[in-house]
């Protein structure tokens, strides 16, 4: 599921045609363990029918939903006005035109929800599934964040009407086109650096290519402390190096996808949707957030969050459902496949086992009969195809302390080095490389702007 990127496409002269979800945005089943009981809410998106829907689901909290509502909004609206590098007018004028975000920056989400009295468990984990896109609980979030990803979701949400490989695919096309190249299997071993800045990369073949400019997209630790080294980091900005210490990456998850026989079999429980959570209460995400931390793999029976995916099932010829476990750490998973792979793929079919189990036990009973395919995705597999060495799917956390005036800039200490890697999702990836971009053409594209906006890029 995707926000509105149709600007930033019709900027590139990309064409993909989208189905959008209203009524079947997100679903959420809050179970019991102890008595199996399970209660299913459902979320709408498109513009009011969102805040409604909430306030039909929880009509004695109306009036402090409205409020949060209202002023969310607004919120929202102000992140037009940010500038995601200002300098001093900036700062200026950002305190007059965008109050609620320079009021809010240092809380985190549940501090947020405190403002408006709101203490139902329930909306808390409503709210918290949107928290959970970017891989944080509630109560460690950065506020604007989940707002952000609401927001936009509720503006619109969609997903491409054919396969989801035909966005990479058509913009992989239209880059070509206009004359880039593109290099797969050409692993970055080391980015060159003299004392003028970057002077290219070179790739693990030993080949070089040189480049007075580079992007880096993949995970920002590993670019900055393997890929140019934390020595020549220090000895250019000793705070920029202590900062990126402090640190800490997003969960990384352990995913399931299955072939299911039968359509019929998805669409009877009313599967199908933008997106679906199970999980046994509102403080699941934040029970196990500390175990995360600590690398421990905690997934059980009795505690556990569960995001899944099922995409209609006329979008392909045959039905899938997907299930990713969260928040989870590497753990010793990469361990276990390099080095013992016999325990390694045990292991992985009882994780497996365990949500196939969960999602049978409280929303498709006789799932197991109905799987022709099952694709199992540990952290390691995470490992292997992002490089990051934590398995992380959302790249840094978005914490306070690391979020708005905190977080690193996407402009590093090593000039022409630039990692625009704070965002998740794609059209955070898209609008961050977006920023990059106005950053080498000295503002012609974004004109400095956090968030992109066609009629701003064509002025
Ligand atoms: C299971 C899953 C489900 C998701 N679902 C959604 C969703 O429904 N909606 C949504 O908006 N977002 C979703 N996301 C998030 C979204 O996919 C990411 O936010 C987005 O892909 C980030 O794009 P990126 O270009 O910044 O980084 P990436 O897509 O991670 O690209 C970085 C690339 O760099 C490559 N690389 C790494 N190291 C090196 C090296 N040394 N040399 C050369 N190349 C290297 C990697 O192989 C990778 O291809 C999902 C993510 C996961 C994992």
């Amino acid at each position: 599921m995707i926000s509105n990127i149709s600007d930033m496409l019709d900027y590139f002269g990309v064409a993909v045609d989208f189905d959008e979800f209203t009524h079947d945005f997100i679903r959420v089943y809050k179970v019991d363990p102890a008595t199996d009981k399970v209660r299913a809410f459902e979320l709408y998106t498109q513009g009011e029918a969102f805040e409604e829907q909430l306030i039909k689901l929880f009509p004695a909290d109306a009036a402090k939903l409205r409020r949060f509502f209202d002023y969310s909004q607004a919120m929202f609206d102000e992140i037009y006005g940010l500038k995601y590098a200002p300098g001093a007018r900036d700062i200026l004028e950002m305190l007059l035109n965008c109050p609620k975000v320079v009021r809010n920056r240092n809380k985190t989400f549940s501090e947020y929800m405190k403002m408006f009295g709101i203490n139902n468990p329930d909306i808390g984990l409503m709210f918290q599934v949107f928290s959970g896109m970017c891989g944080l609980p509630n109560d460690r979030i950065a506020a604007l964040l989940t707002v952000g990803v609401m927001y936009s979701l509720r503006e619109k949400a969609c997903r491409p009407r054919g396969r989801f490989i035909e966005l990479p695919q058509k913009m992989e096309k239209r880059y070509r086109e206009l004359g880039g190249q593109m290099l797969f299997r050409s692993e970055v071993e080391k980015i060159i650096v003299d004392e003028n800045g970057v002077r290219g990369v070179r790739l693990k073949d030993g080949s070089i290519i040189r480049s007075w400019n580079i992007i880096s997209t993949i995970d920002v630790k590993l670019t900055m402390e393997n890929l140019v080294g934390l020595e020549i980091l220090r000895a250019l900005n000793p705070g920029y190096a202590a900062k990126l210490d402090s640190v800490r990456m997003t969960t990384s998850t352990f995913t399931v996808n299955l072939g299911i026989d039968d359509a019929s079999i998805l669409t009877d429980h009313a599967l199908p949707c933008g997106y679906g959570v199970v999980t046994m209460g509102d403080d699941a995400y934040q029970k196990l957030f500390p175990s995360f931390e600590n690398n421990e793999f905690k997934l059980s029976t009795g505690c556990f969050y569960l995001g899944y995916s099922c995409p209609p099932p006329s979008d392909r010829e045959k039905p899938v459902l997907s299930l990713q476990a969260v928040p989870v750490p590497v753990n010793n998973w990469s361990r276990l496949r390099n080095a013992e792979p016999g325990i390694y793929q045990q292991e992985k079919e009882k994780a497996a086992d365990m949500l196939i189990n969960i999602m049978e036990t409280y929303v498709v009973p006789d799932l197991r009969n109905h799987i022709t395919v099952r694709d199992i995705s540990t952290p390691a597999t995470y490992v292997r195809y992002s490089g990051s060495p934590t398995g992380s799917i959302y790249d840094m956390a978005s914490v306070p302390e690391n979020f708005g005036p905190h977080r690193l800039p996407v402009v590093t200490p090593v000039k022409g080095l630039l990692a625009p890697k704070f965002a998740h999702g794609v059209f955070g990836a898209m609008n961050s490389g977006l920023q990059a971009v106005d950053i080498l053409l000295d503002g012609k594209v974004m004109h400095g702007n956090s968030r992109f906006k066609l009629t701003a890029a064509k002025s």
